[in-house]
């Protein structure tokens, strides 16, 4: 598990001077890596890192000789912190680096962003027991969460071809349906579309098939964190999902923020990993001292909505929920990883483990529309009138993170937004 070093120091202060201002996303103890490239500039992804409102070309400054994200990730995890340890003694006030990086920076506002990194594969867990629970009710109201739920963390595969990163645009869903007063199914534009309010965790150096990664290893396995999005139709997936789970409800399209945020960045933000004393405790191989300690994170979420309506009237997007992982979280990032390969299923660098929809215990902290309108049944009412008890065409959908803790600098995750476009 990674400590605190001298890169989180509250005291440091970058000579990228917008990087110091209170509140900024990408302060000096952040230093999250993404794919960018200058807008309208047709060349290949280059590495950044961001500080401030700057990118850091990672091989313009001379800290990579090349472009493939997935090798710095693959990387061993004392080479991940003598990186993370480079680029916070070059952003430092006074480095003598400071000329030479000036001509590696790039405006942010003049670039554009790639999924950070080549995702081969993707999983999605389900680790909100108030998500589960919520869900649950509304197809079981007796008996909500099934028996499996509070022993394995449970996940499906999912789809990485459908992943794009923030800022994009996707097409409603078709799909097929049936209504409940139906006879049969029919085929069309989705009318239950959903958000998943999530975290994507990146695995950075992956494990051999057939052999499993212990939950004391599991963390250096992990590169960081994004926000992801995980747009759900909720009549499509209402109609397919038994025997076998998601299918077209989910892969349509995907959405993660441009910049992940690293597993050493996080360390002054981890938390007690705490089971209810009658719940049952965790098996073995997903229970360690050190994650009992800290093996979770406390990442404060939120959702916003901005309709179209909204921006014709030059209307800011308005929140919709809002929780903390700590709050919402049954299993740590280590247990997801021990868990998944407990099988001796090989991860690979690139990989990305959703968290599952991160619902906290109140309805206000719900992460998905089917929580928080229950299942369209309680529209939510904006403040310009407008309802929704799913989304509408036009509607731009927006999370945002961020880490604050006693005697640390608080940092971001940045922004993960998506438009619906219409079928
Ligand atoms: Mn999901």
């Amino acid at each position: 598990m990674t400590t605190l070093n001298e890169t989180h120091d509250p005291e440091l202060k970058s000579w990228v001077t917008s990087a110091n201002k209170a509140g900024c996303d990408f302060p000096i103890q952040n230093l999250p890596f993404g794919r960018f490239r200058r807008t309208g500039i047709e060349d290949g992804w280059r590495i950044g890192v961001a500080i401030g409102d700057q990118v850091l070309d990672l091989r313009a400054a001379g800290l990579v000789d090349n472009d493939d994200m997935n090798t710095v990730m693959a990387a061993s995890p004392e080479a991940r912190q003598a990186l993370r340890r480079e680029l916070s003694d070059g952003l430092r006030e006074g480095s003598t680096q400071r000329p030479a990086w000036t001509r590696a920076l790039v405006p942010q506002n003049e670039c554009e962003y790639s999924v950070p990194c080549r995702i081969g594969d993707y999983t999605d867990f389900y680790t909100s027991v108030h998500h589960a629970t919520t869900v649950g009710k509304q197809f079981r109201p007796d008996n909500p969460l099934l028996p499996n739920y509070k022993w394995v963390p449970i996940g499906y595969h999912g789809r990485a071809s459908s992943i794009g990163v923030s800022g994009g645009t996707f097409k409603r869903p078709r799909g097929q349906t049936r209504a409940p007063d139906a006879q049969a199914p029919s085929l069309g534009p989705s009318k239950r579309l959903d958000y998943e309010l999530e975290l994507g965790w990146f695995v950075a150096c992956g494990n051999e098939q057939g052999e499993p990664i212990e939950i004391g290893n599991a963390e250096a396995h992990l590169f960081g964190v994004t926000l992801f999005n995980d747009w759900s139709a909720r009549d499509i997936q209402g109609w397919e999902y038994q025997p076998l789970g998601p299918f077209l409800s989910k892969n349509f399209a995907s959405t993660v923020s441009p910049w992940m945020v690293t597993m050493e960045a996080l360390a002054p933000f981890r938390a007690a990993f705490e089971r209810p004393a009658d719940d049952p405790q965790p098996l073995p191989y997903l229970d360690s001292d050190a994650n009992r300690a800290r093996g979770a994170f406390s990442i404060s979420l939120e959702v916003l909505v901005q309709t179209a309506k909204m921006r014709e009237a030059g209307e800011a997007p308005v929140r919709l929920s809002a929780t903390n992982t700590s709050r919402a979280a049954y299993w740590t990032p280590a247990q997801l990883v021990a868990h998944h390969t407990v099988n001796g299923c090989n991860l690979q660098a690139g990989d990305l483990l959703g968290s599952g929809t991160l619902s906290g215990p109140e309805p206000s902290e719900a992460g998905s529309l089917m929580e928080l309108t229950g299942s369209g049944k309680s529209p939510v009412t904006l403040p310009n009138g407008e309802v929704r008890s799913f989304l509408e065409d036009g509607d731009t959908l927006i999370l945002r993170g961020w880490c604050e803790a006693d005697g640390a600098i608080r940092i971001g995750l940045g922004e993960c937004s998506g438009t619906v476009a219409a079928s």
